[in-house]
């Protein structure tokens, strides 16, 4: 294998290719998961009207304390018509139109009665329990800036804000593609020699959680003209094809020598990390194109190390790389002395924070075990041994 490359020079040449994609027009409600593309503006004043924060009564603040008629009601959706005129009190409901006239919300504990007349017991500041036109947000104001990730907060935003529909990127149109002549489906008979694929859906359920529309182009046995229709198919109509298996050093390991005929331009082969040192990035155009290993936990690793980093630039997301969080290990790790290892944890909470417990077994077929973990920690190549009690930094999983 070629000079190993670091893995922060590797995510800056993949960082290099993936520019976000276009943008298109998504209605508000089915705009969760997606990232905003252009600002999004206020279509009215937030709140449209001054609205009453509490149940009450809507009065003048210089007349009070003292005992007004009610003339009326104000209820939420049902405003009560006039101005208010001197002297007069109406009731209001919490999130009913202020009326004009009036220029305070007078709670309905601080008062007696309340059917013909209401006694109002004590004083009360002008604009109190009155939420102000416009006071959230004003009509034309920007809501939410580009490069925001749309949860639950920022839908309920845009839909207050009378937006009703959004320009985000697309979602990037991802080709899952496994190779190896051993891979059957779960369920099937395994004949000698065979072993159950895991990668395909391993990678579809990473690929749909990070916003990508997946699609699971199948195994393809270690063949050349098999892999070269297949990887034609994908290189031609989705926006990032990766492949797991068959890109390392053996005698059926054709995918990149199948590339380089379809005119995949290799950027990178061989990383210093483990698990998944023989990770290969090419481009095509703008087809971007990952070949990940074929063990199944070098695909977990350089999935979230590379593959996410690259989806969410696509995606327009301004700080694409994985953000590591700090704990401390629970047990002594021993370093790689030549690459970055990436060790499935556990992850508990003590008082003094989050801790980590290296998982037994950490070879990169070990998926099964590698399904306990909560976290990889990163343990930067080098000599020695990282104590129990160190300070490690981790993406949780
Ligand atoms: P390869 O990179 O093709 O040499 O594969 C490395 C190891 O990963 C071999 O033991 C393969 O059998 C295994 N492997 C490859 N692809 C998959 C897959 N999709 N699911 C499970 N194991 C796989
Ligand atoms: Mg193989």
């Amino acid at each position: 294998m070629a000079d190993l490359i670091p893995l922060a020079e590797a995510q800056r040449l993949v960082l290099e290719r993936s520019r976000p994609l276009e943008a298109e027009r998504v209605p508000v409600e089915r705009a969760a998961g997606r990232v905003l593309a252009e600002p999004a503006l206020a279509a009215v004043d937030l709140p449209p009207f001054p609205s009453s924060a509490m149940d009450g009564y809507a009065v003048r603040s210089a007349e009070v304390p003292g005992s007004l008629p009610v003339v009326g009601e104000a209820a939420a959706g049902s405003p009560f018509g006039r101005t208010l005129a001197p002297g007069e009190a109406a009731r209001i409901s919490t999130g009913g139109v202020v009326p004009e006239g009036a220029d305070a919300v007078v709670p309905v504990e601080l008062t007696d009665g309340g059917t013909e007349t209401v006694l109002v017991r004590e004083g009360i500041e002008p604009s109190a329990h009155v939420r102000e036109r416009g006071g959230d947000v004003r009509a034309g104001a920007t809501v939410l800036e580009p490069g925001v990730l749309l949860g639950p907060a920022q839908v309920g935003g845009l839909a207050a804000a009378g937006i009703a529909e959004v320009r985000c990127t697309k979602r990037p149109r991802a080709a899952i593609l496994v190779t190896g002549s051993e891979l059957r489906e779960p369920g099937a008979e395994l004949a000698p020699g065979e072993i159950y694929e895991s990668n395909a859906l391993l990678l579809a359920s990473a690929l749909g959680a990070a916003g990508t529309v997946p699609a699971q182009l199948g195994v393809v046995a270690d063949d050349r003209d098999e892999l070269e229709r297949a990887l034609e198919r994908a290189l031609l109509a989705f926006d990032v094809v990766i492949t797991s298996g068959g890109a390392s050093v053996g005698p059926h390991d054709l995918v990149r020598e199948v590339q380089r005929g379809l005119r995949v331009e290799e950027v990178f082969w061989g990383v210093a990390l483990k698990p998944g040192k023989p990770v290969a990035f090419g481009v095509r155009r703008d087809h971007l194109v990952f070949n990940l290993p074929g063990n199944p936990v070098s695909v977990l690793v350089t999935f979230e190390l590379l593959v996410r980093p690259a989806v969410n630039a696509l995606l327009g997301l301004p700080d694409p790389l994985p953000r590591f969080a700090t704990g401390s290990l629970a047990a002594p790790v021993r370093p790689n002395p030549a690459r970055d290892e990436f060790v499935r944890a556990r992850l508990r909470y003590d008082d003094a924070g989050p801790v980590l417990e290296p998982l037994a077994g950490q070879e990169s077929h070990m998926i099964a075990r590698s399904a306990a973990a909560e976290a990889l920690v990163a343990v930067d190549a080098g000599e020695g041994e990282l104590p129990a009690g160190a300070a490690v930094r981790y993406l949780p999983l």
